[in-house]
C-alpha cells in the first residue's frame, strides 16, 4: 500500500465488540475497500449477555447485528482462526491451512478467561465464550450446586442468573466487599448484600484447590474447610490475548501496545479492544476490560486505518446487572476526594466521587441511567458542582450541566 493512500482491504481478526465496531465504523466513515471479519465463532456475537439473559435462556443469540447487516455493508464474515501474522506482507495464516491477505490487519482478539493455578484446575469452568455459557447453563438448575470463585462483575452476574434458575450458589471472594475500587465502598457493599437477600451464600476466604472424590467436587479452602459442588466456576478476570502479536514481533506489554488511533509498532497492523494497552505521553495506561472501551477503541482504530483523527477519549463507563438491579459507573471512583451519596441504597441510589476543586472524578448508581449520563458529561467538561446538589435527589444533574460554568470558562 503506497504511504498516504487508503488501504484497498482490511482483515479484522476477532469479531467481538471491538472488531465488529471497527468494521462498522470503517463503513460509517465511507470506506469502500474490502473488509473481512475473521473469527472461529463465525457470526459475531456480544459477550455481556453471556452472564445475564443468554445464560438464563432468555436470549437465544446475543447478536451484534442483524444477519442481513453484513451483506448490506459488504463485510465478509470468515469463520476461522488466525495462527500466524506476517505484518510485512499483510498475510494471516489460518488454522487448518489457508491464508487471508490485506493491506491492513486489525487485531481484535480480546482475551481469555484467567484460571487458577490449582492442581485441579482442569475441573474449573470459566466464562468467556458462547460455548462456555452453553456448557455452564447445562450445569445450572434446581438440585444443582454451583461454587463461584470470584465475586467481581462476572462472578456476581452468574450468581444472580444461576440463582434465578434455582441453583444453590456459593460465591467466594478473598475480600469481604468486592468491586470497591470500581463503584466505591458504599455502592459495593449494597450490591454485595443483594446476594444473601436472594439466597446466594457469600463467603470471604481463599480457595486453594478443587478436588474430585467419589464423583463429587470439593473446593478446598485455605482455612481447612471444604465446599461441596457440582460445578465450580473461576470468575477471576481475563488475560489479554496477545499471542499473534507477540509472535509477529509487535510491541506487547500486558496487551498489544497501541496509540490513540490503534496503531501498533508495525505500520500495517492496528489493534483494538480488550487485547490492547494504550501508550500515551510516553507512559502506558491501565488496560480496560469493558464493553464501551472495546467499542470505542475499535472505532478509533477504524479512524486510524483511514488516516483520520480518532474521536476524543471518553470518560470510562461500564454497567453490570444483578437481581433486577442495573448498576453503572463512570469515571474513577477511586480518585482522591470525598464521597457524596444521593438517596439510600436501592433503585435511584447514586454515589459521587468529588475532587477537592469541586469537579467530579466518578459517579456510580443503580437504575439511574440519565443521571449517570449527565455525570459523565460533567466529568468530561470538568464542571464544578455543589455537594448539596449532588446529594439532593430532586436536583436534576442535566440542569447542573447546563447551568454551571466549567473550570475553563
Ligand atoms: C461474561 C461476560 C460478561 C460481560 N459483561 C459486561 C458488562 O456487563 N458490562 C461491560 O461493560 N462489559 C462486560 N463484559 C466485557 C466486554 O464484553 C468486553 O470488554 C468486550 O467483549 C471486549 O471486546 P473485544 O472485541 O475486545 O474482545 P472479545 O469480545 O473477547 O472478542 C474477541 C474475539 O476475537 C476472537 N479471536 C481470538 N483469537 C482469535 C484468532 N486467533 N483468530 C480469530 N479470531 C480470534 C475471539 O473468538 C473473540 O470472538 C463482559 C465480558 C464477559 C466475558
Amino acid at each position: 500500500m503506497p504511504s498516504g493512500s487508503l488501504p484497498r482491504s482490511v482483515v479484522v481478526i476477532g469479531a467481538g465488540p471491538a472488531g465488529f465496531s471497527a468494521a462498522a465504523e470503517l463503513r460509517r466513515r465511507g470506506y469502500q475497500g474490502a473488509i473481512q471479519l475473521l473469527d472461529p465463532a463465525g457470526m459475531p456475537y456480544d459477550r455481556p449477555p453471556l452472564s445475564k439473559d443468554y445464560l438464563t435462556g432468555g436470549l437465544a443469540f446475543p447478536a451484534l447485528a442483524e444477519p442481513g447487516w453484513y451483506g448490506s455493508n459488504a463485510v465478509e464474515v470468515v469463520p476461522g482462526t488466525a495462527v500466524k501474522l506476517d505484518p510485512d506482507n499483510g498475510s494471516v495464516t489460518l488454522a487448518g491451512g489457508g491464508e487471508l491477505r490485506a493491506d491492513v490487519l486489525l487485531l481484535a482478539t480480546g482475551g481469555v478467561a484467567r484460571t487458577l493455578p490449582f492442581t485441579g484446575s482442569d475441573l474449573l469452568h470459566t466464562l468467556r465464550s458462547r460455548s462456555d455459557a452453553d456448557l455452564l447453563r447445562s450445569r445450572l438448575g434446581p438440585d444443582k450446586q454451583l461454587v463461584i470463585i470470584g465475586a467481581g462483575l462476572i462472578g456476581a452476574e452468574v450468581a444472580s442468573s444461576a440463582a434465578s434458575l434455582g441453583t444453590a450458589v456459593v460465591l467466594i471472594d478473598p475480600v469481604p466487599v468486592p468491586l470497591v475500587p470500581a463503584v466505591g465502598p458504599e455502592l459495593a457493599a449494597y450490591l454485595h448484600s443483594l446476594h444473601e437477600t436472594a439466597g446466594v451464600r457469600t463467603l470471604t476466604g481463599l480457595p486453594i484447590d478443587v478436588v474430585r472424590a467419589n464423583g463429587a467436587l470439593s473446593v478446598l479452602m485455605e482455612d481447612g474447610s471444604a465446599l461441596p459442588a457440582d460445578t465450580v466456576l473461576a470468575a477471576v478476570g481475563m488475560v489479554p490475548d496477545t499471542t499473534l502479536a507477540a509472535a509477529a514481533g509487535l510491541g506487547v506489554d500486558d496487551g498489544v501496545l497501541v496509540d490513540a488511533a490503534g496503531r501498533t509498532s508495525h505500520p500495517r497492523v492496528f489493534a483494538a479492544g480488550d487485547a490492547v494497552r494504550r501508550s500515551s505521553n510516553g507512559g502506558l495506561q491501565r488496560r480496560t476490560e469493558h464493553w464501551d472501551a472495546a467499542v470505542r477503541s475499535g472505532q478509533a482504530a477504524a479512524a486510524g486505518i483511514l488516516g483520520e483523527e480518532p474521536p476524543e477519549d471518553a470518560v470510562p463507563w461500564f454497567w453490570t446487572d444483578r437481581y433486577g438491579m442495573h448498576a453503572e459507573a463512570v469515571g474513577n471512583m477511586s480518585a482522591s476526594g470525598t464521597t457524596v451519596e444521593r438517596g439510600s441504597p436501592g433503585p435511584g441510589y447514586m454515589v459521587f466521587r468529588q475532587k477537592p476543586d469541586g469537579t467530579l472524578a466518578g459517579a456510580a448508581g443503580i437504575n439511574a441511567g440519565n443521571s449517570l449520563r449527565a455525570a459523565r458529561r460533567l466529568i468530561t467538561l470538568g464542571k464544578p458542582v455543589e455537594a448539596a446538589d449532588l446529594s439532593n435527589p430532586d436536583a436534576d444533574l442535566r440542569r447542573l450541566l447546563r447551568a454551571r460554568p466549567s473550570k475553563t470558562d
